[in-house]
């Protein structure tokens, strides 16, 4: 009888575990992972984590992608290598591939508080960085106020990170949602080694996308108005308007820098 309970059991445990690991190879629903493919994502998540905490301050925003994929078990690093190898255009995605190159002439930037907050240690190329100064000298002349740099240059694996991190909280899972958001590691223009990207935050840490902010808070800042007049001028220009042709949401916040030829 003992017996026959541990063949039944074992049986069970052979069918429950062909089961999971049908549901961990099956190629994800991109609106919806299955349950076995959250909970290895919720492991990602967890162990980027632990890896980015593991770092000094100023490194977290530049963490290599190799180091953080190698803090992942061996399952969970084989899960986020095949969601890393989908084509973002199948998830929605309409922008090109930038780089995986680091820029050579990264500024260091001090950690800023704005409001109850920090912007953390950020980084810029040297190019664009002084532009921003440019353009900041003459909007606080202008206006008597600045923006800060609330996200500058991020690595491949701070893109992985930050993807994962948005997949298993506000995007609930959805690889589609989450690709309107936040760029697959090589495609974020916070990653371009010429025309890269700053979010930007006011003084008092108003971003328009942080602490259930909206975008609105930053869409109707003064700071932002006289940015859609003038940031041109300092080679700045916003990314994703409204109803954009990238498939990216509107970010207000989101600028890059370009030399334009005309
Ligand atoms: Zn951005």
């Amino acid at each position: 009888m003992v017996k026959k309970i541990m063949i039944l059991a074992s049986v069970i445990i052979i069918i429950l575990i062909g089961y999971f690991a049908l549901l961990y190879f099956e190629k994800p629903d991109y609106s919806c992972l299955n349950f076995v493919q959250r909970y290895v994502a919720n492991k990602i998540s967890q162990q980027f984590d632990n890896e980015i905490n593991k770092l000094p301050k100023d490194r977290r925003t530049i963490v290599d992608f190799d180091t953080l994929m190698n803090g992942l078990n061996f399952y969970e690093k084989a899960f986020a290598q095949r969601i890393f190898e989908i084509n973002p255009a199948q998830l929605g995605f309409k922008g090109p591939f930038y780089s995986i190159d680091r820029p050579k002439d990264l500024i260091e930037i001090s950690s800023i508080k704005v409001g109850y907050r920090e912007t953390g240690i950020q980084f810029c190329p040297e190019h664009s960085y002084k532009d921003y100064l440019r353009m900041m000298d003459q909007m606080q002349k202008d206006i008597g106020r600045r923006l800060y740099i609330d996200s500058g240059y991020r690595s491949p694996g701070r893109q992985a990170y930050l993807f994962f991190h948005y997949l298993t909280s506000s995007s609930k899972y959805s690889l589609m949602e989450n690709a309107k958001w936040i760029a697959m590691p090589g495609y974020s223009q916070h990653g371009s080694p010429i025309n890269n990207a700053i979010d930007f935050c006011n003084q008092d840490g108003i971003n328009g996308f942080s602490d259930g902010q909206k975008q609105s808070d930053f869409e109707n800042l003064p700071e932002n108005k006289w940015m859609l007049k003038n940031a041109s001028r300092f080679n700045f220009y916003l990314s994703y308007p409204k109803n954009n042709q990238w498939g990216v949401a509107y970010e207000p916040w989101h600028w890059h820098w370009e030399i334009k030829s005309n």
